[in-house]
């Protein structure tokens, strides 16, 4: 089941586009199947679940950090484990993951999560502060921003989410014109179970995908 699912979806996604499975509360074994039916990248919310994931199916897949970060949560385990981190969303944060990989000596790929809603309890930044802050955290050594990651609704019309896919697009292309130093605007992270073929219109080259693959939460 979860199998036919991961081969549909892959055999539909355009080939410059990549398929995040969105592991949130799946067990280990879910997410060891996934891989095993082709998936290449997980996305996790948590860290302590990622760790128990992490455990099973170690390098078979590469891994994505997807979920609310604090700054607790930041170790040089979890950033040691993780191949990106796509929601970085202020200089403190990136700041912290700046010295956990410098003290592992690696270089973190990151995404700016875009609260391309502008609703004050959302997380991300927003819009007119994302060149700012990447500006400021493109001169932190052991961090490289490579795109943009945003969430908008995750139910509804699929429509309404296509305004905030565009925006988020419009961001990613003005700050990939600016040629910033160590910046280097390849991600583009949209679209969910409900809304990825919208995105994917909109040009998001990564997807996050749980429910389509792995069944209702
Ligand atoms: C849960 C989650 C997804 C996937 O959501 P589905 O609707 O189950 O596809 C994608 N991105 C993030 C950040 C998530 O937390």
């Amino acid at each position: 089941m979860i199998e036919e699912n991961v081969k549909r979806i892959l055999a539909e996604l355009p080939c410059e586009v990549q398929l995040v499975a969105a592991a949130k509360t799946r067990t280990p074994e879910e997410v060891l199947g996934v891989v095993e039916a082709g998936v290449k990248i997980i996305g996790e919310n948590y860290v302590q679940e990622a760790r128990r994931a992490y455990e099973v199916v170690g390098n078979k897949a590469e891994w994505h950090f997807i979920g609310t970060l604090q700054k607790h949560n930041v170790r040089g385990k979890m950033v040691g484990m993780f191949d990106m981190i796509e929601t970085v969303d202020s200089a403190e944060i990136a700041g912290e993951i700046n010295k956990r990989c410098a003290q592992i000596g690696k270089v973190m790929p990151v995404l700016i999560e875009v609260n391309s809603g502008g609703e004050p309890q959302k997380s991300g930044v927003f819009p007119d502060d994302v060149e700012p802050l990447i500006r400021q955290i493109s001169t932190f050594k052991n961090i490289k921003v490579t795109g943009l990651m945003t969430m908008g609704p995750r139910f509804g019309n699929p429509e309404d989410s296509r305004p905030y896919f565009v925006q988020t697009r419009k961001i990613f292309e003005r700050i990939r014109e600016l040629n910033l130093p160590n910046v280097e605007m390849k991600y583009l992270s949209m679209g969910m179970t409900n809304s990825y073929r919208v995105a994917i219109e909109e040009g998001a080259n990564i997807v996050r995908i749980g429910s389509k693959i792995f069944g209702e939460r």
